[in-house]
Order: structure tokens, then C-alpha cells, then sequence
């Protein structure tokens, strides 16, 4: 097996909160256990929503907790020519296809009903670019980690936007493109993002890329049942380690890793030296409804 390669894959749209470091601490465990590369990729492929000093921020709040990532940061907003390349491909093997409609046009839809599929509906009209869910790829499955089997028919997903009518790079392109060319190999993230995955696959098999191994994580829900977010004002990390010292603590515990109380408040490096070693996801209950409920957060 070739040696492994993860990474930390945050969007900058605002600091980290508890939600972000339950996938950057349990992407980093998983990765220094298997004494592999870890590496950190800033999504900054939307700059209208990511606020300046945003990616700063988070670069301070991991080094506090002790989460130091393995190599240069890459940053997504310096990779238009790789995607643009890989849009290129699809384009040509026919998996992609301008699209001028509008959210408006198809609001009636649970998804796009594909009407540019054979030429686009208003040529004159700005366009976007998406996925023929329906040609690539399917079903999807894969043997997730935590959660086991998966199957999934990407086209009940829908075609999903590769390039948006702005010209920004859409997520789904630009984390296989990214992950593939940084060998990326064992993805850890949280479990909003599997039903992502199909799509996913599906562009990894239409461009030749390798398939990783993925590892969803339970989701950290607020008191009010949310899922915590920026979104819904989850409050930012701190960004110095005495500060992070019990916010490790809570999240290795919201991890079911089962901390000892004694390095409650124990420097991080001290914490993180023992959560190494007694890493395992094993101790993640597999169930898609399980919320870790992030009480002290
Ligand atoms: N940038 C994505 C996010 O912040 C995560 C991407 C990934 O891990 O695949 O939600």
C-alpha cells in the first residue's frame, strides 16, 4: 500500500469552530498514526465568501491546538489551470455541459432537470457547467470507514455545477482535482459531505484518478439540534494554546476517544501526544443519524 497522504481541507468563509476541529483534529490523528502526510489545503475557490484575514485565522487557530500540517499550505484560488484542464477533459468526453438556467427556472424540480443537456436553453445568457450525472459513472459505491457501504445513483443527485455562471470554480471539481494532484489518498471529513462523494467518484473515474478512502465523521450539532456552522454563528477557536488546552480536550472527547481527565488542561503538544497513539475511529459509532452534541461548545 503506498504511504499515507491526507489533508485538512477548510473553506475560509470564517474562523474554525468546534464543528472544523472535530475534522481537522480527527484528519490529523488519523494521518500521524499511520505516520503519514498531512497536509492542509485552503478552499479558497469563493473569495466573495470568505472574508479577509479569514484563511490567517485558521492557520493561528491550528497551530494552537498543535495541528501543524506537513509542507506548504496549497491554496485553491492559485489552481484555475489545473481545473480549467480538467473541465477541458470532461468537456470533451462529453460528462460536461454549459448551462444558462436559473435556480428560478427549475425551482419546481427536487433537482435540475437537465434542459441544457442538449444545447444550451439561451445561448446569449451567461452559463455555468455541470456533470452529466446520468453518463458517468453508476451507481457509486464505496466502503466508507465509518459508515461503511455506500450506494448511490448520481444522477438521482442531479447535475451538479463543476463551473458557476460567475466563473468561480465549483467545489466538487476542484477537491478532486486538488486531492488527485496531491496524492491524496485517505480523506477524513465530516459526514455532510457523503452524499457529496458520488459526484465525486464520478469525476475521479471520468479524469483517470485514483479513488481515496473516505472516512466520514458524525456530525457536532449545537443545543439548538443545528449542525454547527458559520452559518448559524458557532463561536470561533481561540488562537492561542492555553486557550485551546480544554477545547482539545472536548473535542477528542466529542471523538469518543475517551481522553483522561488529567489532561483536561494539559498543554496540547501533551494531549496530542497521547491521542496518537489511541487513535480510533473504531470507537465512532457508525450510524448516519448520530449527532455529537456539542454541549460545552
Ligand atoms: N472545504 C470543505 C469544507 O470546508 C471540505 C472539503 C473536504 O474535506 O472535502 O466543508
Amino acid at each position: 500500500m503506498s504511504a499515507y497522504r491526507g489533508r485538512f481541507a477548510p473553506t475560509p468563509s470564517g474562523p474554525l469552530h468546534v464543528g472544523s476541529l472535530i475534522a481537522a483534529l480527527a484528519s490529523f490523528l488519523d494521518a500521524r498514526l499511520a505516520r503519514g502526510h498531512w497536509g492542509l489545503r485552503i478552499e479558497d475557490v469563493d473569495p466573495p465568501r470568505c472574508p479577509p484575514g479569514a484563511s490567517d485565522a485558521i492557520l493561528r487557530q491550528l497551530e494552537a491546538f498543535g495541528l501543524h500540517w506537513d509542507g506548504p499550505v496549497a491554496w485553491q484560488s492559485a489552481r484555475d489551470d489545473a481545473y480549467a484542464t480538467a473541465l477541458a477533459r470532461l468537456e470533451a468526453l462529453g460528462l460536461a455541459y454549459p448551462c444558462s438556467c436559473s435556480r428560478k427556472q427549475w425551482r419546481d424540480y427536487p433537482i435540475y432537470p437537465g434542459w441544457c443537456r442538449d444545447g444550451l436553453c439561451e445561448p446569449d445568457k451567461p452559463h455555468a457547467w455541470r456533470l452529466r450525472s446520468d453518463l458517468g459513472l453508476r451507481p457509486v459505491r464505496w466502503e466508507d470507514r465509518l459508515f461503511g457501504p455506500q450506494r448511490f445513483d448520481p444522477a438521482e443527485l442531479g447535475d451538479v455545477v463543476l463551473k458557476r455562471k460567475d466563473g468561480l470554480w465549483a467545489y466538487q471539481l476542484a477537491v478532486v482535482v486538488d486531492d488527485a494532484d496531491q496524492g491524496i489518498n485517505e480523506v477524513v471529513r465530516g459526514a455532510d459531505l457523503l452524499d457529496n462523494t458520488p459526484w465525486q467518484r464520478q469525476l475521479q473515474h471520468a479524469l483517470g484518478l485514483p479513488e481515496p478512502r473516505y472516512l466520514h465523521l458524525p456530525l457536532v450539532m449545537g443545543d439548538d439540534g443545528q449542525k454547527l456552522s458559520k452559518q448559524n454563528l458557532a463561536p470561533a477557536l481561540p488562537e492561542t494554546e492555553p486557550e485551546a488546552r480544554p477545547l482539545l480536550h472536548h473535542a477528542l472527547t466529542l471523538l469518543d476517544q475517551a481522553p483522561p481527565v488529567e489532561l483536561a488542561e494539559a498543554p496540547v503538544a501533551e494531549q496530542l501526544a497521547w491521542a496518537i497513539p489511541h487513535w480510533s475511529p473504531a470507537r465512532l459509532r457508525a450510524d448516519p443519524e448520530r449527532r455529537l452534541t456539542d454541549a460545552a461548545g
